[in-house]
């Protein structure tokens, strides 16, 4: 929901805090580490930041030399244990589409005795940060280093002022091991996990890690053996499988946190990545340090089906955020224990006519099988609010088409999707009846100008409709019906009349499209279900349908389509008073064909208990028939 996508994750407001020292050079067996942050400046051209442009950082802090005097230099006095073939690693951030060159020179006895140039050619094309499109990443120089001191000295060269997120140093690693893959994880603050594996596991299994991490880039798969933490859905070549009631050593698991948000873990027993194991008996302990005394969480469980959530904070080192390290079965716990002690209203029932659902995680569905006891619990604290969850459902579309184009569907692929829809449906016993709607997508768009005005399929369904609507090409102020074509914003003001109606193709395209999953998906399933996509509320925030092409009337008052679903997102407009407007819009459109309303009610943006109560009953009252509440959880689900 929403018209800003990313805004739809959960964000958890997260201090940043860190609560250990850094040091600034760690020394580990012959590599060296340096913070580039602590490098000493000459002029004022390199600074130390943190924030967002630091959040992917070795201690969250970067040397940055952006912008600022441009023959300012940063440097740092290094002692080499040997003489030898060294390479010196260096980790800067990358924005893709920007250069942010510097130039690096080894010195030693006053002389430079190696240098090379950094950031001259991107070593990606997209970030995979892509809300802040820039990465950190490593390269090297090699260089002969004496025994002694040595100076590694920062120039800026390329151009002078650049982007904020580039031209910014995280840290470096020196090693004379050619053949190291650099890690700074291993130099920051760490986390330990030992993991003791209870009886009756049927044969020897690895974990899963889905790591959950609340901002961009969102996720990623880490597979854990009692031989340590790999990247990747499934572990590394010859590693062993945990067997029943062995006890790992303490594993170092830094490599998958994100120090600035933390993360929600998803574990699950795996035999191989496509195999899940049925349960998962296990001991977790995490320590700061590889030591006993330093466990500060124990998490027991016998989980059956094995997935299970773990939630590790960012400062889970401080005795404040150690509490925090949860679990999902504690967290359910937690939240069903008042729900019980509540004393909740007697008065009213169920609703039945309005079928009203809490959109959240319980656990059934999900990416693995989940442990059952935390469904359970889930289900039970819900059960209070008199959600209609248990007793009534809704399906899904068929949003499925060839080049981008609403006017060309995948009939083929529309109808198999609609048989196995119905198929799966039926095997899971339940009856039709408990269908309340079929929500075809979210927030989709018109079709746009740009791909109209150069689709030849476009422009053959939008003569058909011209001449359909009986207009002549005299009313489209055009000769003959070859000059009837869809145009875009540059011919405006030029052809007006063609332009007009090109946008208000945009919606009759999206519409026929609606049009023909709702008639496939009666046919295949026998009945007829309110049938509707569900629409950003945007037409209020720019106050014009055409914004995004999604114009209320056009798309219902020529009939067909037996619904229309809204959201109370707003945006920039998020009074009750402007997203009700919305709802009244709609509620308009339908007056003709009284097609049904169903709306999305959200709950961000501070928004209260009683807010959105207030919301409900505004909504209610302009005719909205089916509910569906976006209350984004239970927190452990993410
Ligand atoms: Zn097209």
């Amino acid at each position: 929901m929403g018209y800003q996508r990313g805004a739809k994750m959960a964000v958890r407001n997260v201090s940043c805090c860190l609560f250990f020292l850094i040091m600034c050079v760690f020394v580990y067996g012959q590599d060296i580490f340096v913070e580039a942050e602590n490098f000493s400046v000459a002029g004022k051209g390199w600074k130390r930041a943190e924030g967002p442009v630091a959040r992917s950082a070795s201690g969250l802090a970067v040397l940055q030399g952006s912008s600022g005097a441009f023959d300012s230099t940063a440097s740092d006095t290094v002692k080499i244990p040997e003489k030898g073939k060294w390479k010196i690693w260096v980790r800067y951030s990358q924005v893709p589409s920007v250069r942010g060159q510097f130039r690096i020179a080894v010195i030693s006895g006053g002389k430079e005795i190696a240098d090379k140039e950094f950031d001259l050619n991107p070593t990606r094309t997209r970030a995979a940060d892509s809300r802040l499109g820039m990465d950190y990443v490593w390269d090297f120089l090699e260089a002969d280093l004496p025994a002694g001191e040595i100076t590694l000295k920062v120039y800026k060269t390329g151009s002078r002022a650049v982007h904020p997120y580039s031209r910014c140093l995280d840290c470096f690693l020196l090693t004379t091991n050619q053949k190291l893959v650099p890690d700074h994880t291993h130099y920051g603050p760490q986390i330990y996990l030992r993991v003791t594996i209870g009886d009756g596991h049927e044969k020897p299994f690895y974990i899963h890690i889905f790591a959950d991490y609340y901002r961009s880039p969102w996720y990623a798969n880490y597979s854990l053996t009692p031989d340590g933490l790999d990247a990747g859905v499934r572990p590394t070549a010859g590693r062993r499988f945990f067997n029943n009631g062995e006890k790992t050593d303490w594993i170092s698991i830094a490599k998958l946190m994100y120090f600035d948000t933390g993360e929600n873990l998803l574990l699950s027993p795996r035999y191989t990545y496509q195999e899940i194991a049925p349960r998962l008996k296990a001991k977790f302990e995490f320590a700061t340090e590889p030591d006993e005394k330093k466990i500060f969480k124990t998490i027991e469980r016998d989980a059956e089906p094995g997935g299970i959530h773990i939630i590790i904070p960012p400062d889970y080192a401080s005795p404040e955020g150690a509490g925090k390290l949860s679990s999902d079965i504690e967290i359910a716990e937690a939240t069903g224990k008042l729900a019980d002690s509540m004393k909740w209203p007697s008065i009213g029932k169920k609703p039945s006519l309005f079928p009203f659902f809490a959109s959240g995680y319980f656990g059934e569905g999900g990416l693995v099988p989940h442990d059952r006891k935390v469904v359970q619990r889930e289900l039970k604290t819900l059960s209070y609010f008199g959600f209609c969850n248990r007793e009534k459902t809704h399906t899904g579309g068929l949003w499925f088409m060839k080049n981008d184009c609403y006017c060309q569907p995948d009939i083929e692929k529309m109808k198999t999707v609609a048989k196995t829809q119905v198929e799966t449906f039926r095997e899971s016993g339940a009856s039709f009846d408990s269908i309340a709607y079929c929500m075809l997508m979210d927030e989709p768009g018109g079709q746009p100008l740009s791909h109209i005005a150069n689709c030849s399929a476009c422009a053959e369904k939008f003569r058909q409709w011209v001449k359909q609507l009986n207009k002549t090409p005299a009313d489209l102020m055009v000769n003959n019906w070859n000059e009837v074509r869809p145009v875009d914003e540059t011919r405006r003001d030029t052809d007006p009349a063609l332009y007009y109606f090109s946008e208000k193709f945009r919606t009759r395209a999206l519409g026929d499209f609606m049009l023909v999953q709702k008639n496939i998906l009666k046919d295949a399933w026998g009945t007829e279900f309110p049938t509707s996509p569900n629409f950003s509320d945007g037409a209020t925030y720019v106050a014009n349908f055409y914004a995004q092409g999604v114009d209320y009337f056009e798309l219902l008052e020529q009939g067909g389509m037996n619904a229309l679903w809204g959201e109370n997102w707003g945006n920039g407009a998020l009074t009750r008073e402007s997203t009700t407007y919305n709802v009244e819009l709609m509620r308009s459109a339908a007056i003709k064909n009284n097609q049904l309303l169903g709306h999305y009610l959200l709950v961000y943006a501070g928004r209260l208990a009683w807010d959105i109560k207030t919301i409900a009953v505004s909504q209610a009252a302009r005719d909205v028939k089916i509910f569906t509440s976006f209350y984004y959880g239970p927190s452990w689900a993410g």
